[in-house]
């Protein structure tokens, strides 16, 4: 009886269905106040170049703070914020973030670039570009500074814009890399037109390289493909000091992962790097 009144004839309403829309719909309001109430908070995680041991980079990576559920990662709200077409205010805030910590890096003479992760959505906003210009001239920062990561199905709902966008952003002079690679089905002859320099390799091949043949396997492919190509490879999700090794042996450039750090505030890289640097290898 109790699952027929449920019943309609053309859907079928479990009550855990129901309780997760309704969830979802709490969640779904409340996100869009968090910019403003301020409980976004952003991580950064650092790149490292494998073979010198330097800071190159830092990829900025979105938190909530939830007042009542804590901290929410990405993976729990993002996917919501594309839904209800608040993922572009939310990379616009990240970018003026990034840009910020890249003035402030600039003038305390740090050279490493800061990454940002780009939603498929924010690749079809036509205004994407120009916001960034006036972003970057406003904090006076150089395009190259800004790495832009995407994911190849950024590409797959209208393949023409996306790459129109793409070429503009070439064009502006910020780096283009092709984030969690190997997931998807880009095609090498496609990667070919992307106007991108960087290519990062899923963390899911990553974990557990110092003894999987088939990922080994893979990731010497991606390695030798992008050398190729001419891209940059970024090894994500180092956990092990053998994968760093085995990243090392077979030629990959450079690496993020818990084993240099974990993610953590974004105000605390300028100070990071200026640390690590310092005392390079004592981690
Ligand atoms: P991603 O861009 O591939 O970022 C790397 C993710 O791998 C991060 O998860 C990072 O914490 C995690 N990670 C890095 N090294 C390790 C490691 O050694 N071990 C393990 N277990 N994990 C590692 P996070 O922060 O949860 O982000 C997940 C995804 O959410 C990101 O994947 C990115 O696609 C998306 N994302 C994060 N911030 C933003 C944002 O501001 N805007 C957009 N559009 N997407 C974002
Ligand atoms: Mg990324
Ligand atoms: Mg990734
Ligand atoms: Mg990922």
């Amino acid at each position: 009886q109790n699952r027929q009144w449920t019943q309609t004839s053309s859907q079928v309403f479990h009550p855990d269905l129901i309780s997760y829309n309704n969830e979802k719909l709490g969640l779904m309001a409340e996100l869009r106040h968090a910019i403003s109430q301020q409980q976004l908070k952003l991580h950064i995680q650092p790149q490292i170049a494998l073979s010198s041991r330097q800071v190159v980079a830092g990829e900025v990576l979105v938190r909530w703070h939830h007042p009542r559920r804590g901290l929410l990662g990405p993976a729990e709200f993002l996917e919501l914020a594309e839904q209800m077409g608040v993922i572009y205010p939310l990379t616009q805030w990240v970018l003026e973030k990034a840009v910020m910590t890249l003035a402030e890096l600039a003038q305390q003479e740090i050279h490493c670039k800061i990454a940002v992760n780009i939603s498929s959505k924010d690749l079809l906003q036509d205004e994407l570009v120009d916001s960034l210009e006036l972003l970057l001239k406003k904090y006076k920062v150089k395009p190259s500074q800004l790495v832009l990561e995407l994911k190849e199905s950024a590409l797959v709902a209208e393949p023409d814009k996306a790459m129109r966008m793409l070429n503009h952003l070439a064009q502006l002079g910020v780096e283009l890399a092709l984030d969690d690679f190997g997931t998807g089905f880009s095609s090498l002859a496609y990667l070919r037109e992307l106007p991108i320099s960087q290519v990062k390799v899923d963390c899911s091949f990553i974990f557990d390289l110092h003894r999987s043949d088939t990922h080994t396997a893979i990731t010497g492919a991606i390695i030798d493909m992008a050398k190729n190509m001419n891209f940059m490879v970024v090894a994500e999700g180092i956990e092990q000091p053998e994968v760093e090794q085995k990243l090392i042996a077979m030629g990959c450039a450079r690496g993020q992962g818990f084993l240099y750090a974990k993610p953590f505030a974004l105000d605390a890289f300028p100070e990071w790097v200026k640390q690590w640097s310092y005392s390079k290898a004592t981690y």
